[in-house]
């Protein structure tokens, strides 16, 4: 099945109201319409009761919903955090997580880490998504959509809750679907829609160098997210193949130019890997690589896909590569994970139906 050209969850409200002028119907409706599908998070025509069924059904012939839909969900016993199995119209499936933060406390934050594309190209050698491939990518309001769904879960189960912050570092290279991802951007940030602030959203890449500069551009009050993985060119190239096209000392020039626009630091990711790239003397490479550059590192030690064959390395090893950090100025995080008993942690994410896995 192919999917339609027009989706209503992909529409700014300028194109809705464009769109509702073409068809003689007054624009005032393009409003209602607008805030059913972007604020309520309606998933069908039937559910806009101050929209007549005559504008519905006139609509209906030139737009479509093609809605997600949530298969499954799981919740981790560990942490609460949650996974949710997605399907599309053309019954590919993603995966979304839910993450809950000091719920307790008044810092509560809730945040989802949506998918951007059904699998991936880059083949990182311990991520999960990319054992498949990439099979195509997510309209904006696919991935919007993931959003507005997980948000009517939670309000339905807890009036009081609502997400507060969106990374965009579920399946898929987000910066490989660039048009897609900026709708998908805007389209949350929309002050009409979910205004979910620009500061509260992080798009992740393992390097794909020329959009870093597009998005520091269009969006500089995004924060960006690089999975680094390996402070030298033969191993990243290993770990993270993309590194043959666009290798470190690219990279590097990229991030400094990315600062220099933005005056935002960037975070680096580092799965720490067994044998691979957790010794004292890659720590003290990586400190050299980023040493002089405004940034935070998040280290990881690795999950296990079976896939894979990756191990993380023992506590006494990653104490180490901290403390050689620490100690040379670097702001590091060893990253709690969340959501590792039920496959929702980093790079564990994939394109899985039901009753696999
Ligand atoms: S880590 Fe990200 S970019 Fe790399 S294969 Fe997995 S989904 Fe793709």
């Amino acid at each position: 099945m192919s999917l339609p050209l027009l989706l209503l969850r992909s529409l700014y409200l300028t194109e809705l109201q464009q769109l509702c002028q073409n068809q003689a119907i007054p624009r005032f409706r393009a409003g209602q319409i607008y805030t059913w599908v972007q604020v309520k998070g309606v998933a069908d025509w039937e559910e806009m009761s101050n929209v007549p069924l005559a504008i519905r059904e006139k609509l209906s012939q030139v737009v479509e919903f093609a809605p997600v839909q949530i298969l499954r969900s799981q919740t981790s016993r560990r942490d609460g955090t949650r996974k949710y199995l997605f399907e599309l119209a053309d019954q590919q499936t993603v995966e979304t997580v839910l993450m809950l933060y000091d719920r307790a406390k008044a810092r509560d934050r809730a945040t989802v880490c949506v998918s951007t594309q059904v699998g991936c190209a880059m083949k990182c050698a311990f991520c999960a998504t990319g054992l498949t491939g990439l099979v195509r990518n997510l309209a904006a309001g696919e991935i919007v959509g993931q959003v507005l769904d997980v948000q009517r879960v939670m309000r339905r189960e807890d009036t009081d809750a609502g997400i507060t912050n969106v990374v965009f570092m579920g399946m898929g290279e987000p910066l490989q679907n660039y048009a897609n991802l900026s709708r998908a951007i805007n389209l949350l940030n929309s002050t009409q829609g979910q205004n979910i602030g620009m500061r509260r959203m992080t798009v992740s890449t393992c390097g794909v160098v020329p959009r870093i500069i597009d998005l520091a551009r269009d969006f500089p009050q995004i924060t960006l997210a690089i999975s680094l993985h390996a402070p030298r060119d033969a191993v990243r190239d290993r770990l993270v193949p993309i590194n043959r096209h666009y290798p470190l000392q690219e990279l590097m020039t990229a991030c400094r130019k990315y600062i220099e626009i933005t005056n935002k630091r960037i975070t680096f990711e580092y799965a720490l890997i067994k044998g691979v790239n957790s010794s004292a003397q890659d720590a003290r490479d990586l400190s050299a690589l980023l040493g002089n550059l405004q940034c935070h590192l998040n280290l990881i030690p690795v999950n296990s896909v079976q896939e894979t064959g990756l191990t993380r390395p023992a506590a006494a090893e990653t104490k180490e590569f901290v403390r050689i950090l620490t100690a040379a100025g670097m702001e590091v995080t060893l990253r709690e994970e969340k959501g590792t008993d039920i496959d929702a942690a980093c790079g564990q994410l994939r394109k899985r139906q039901d009753g696999e896995g």
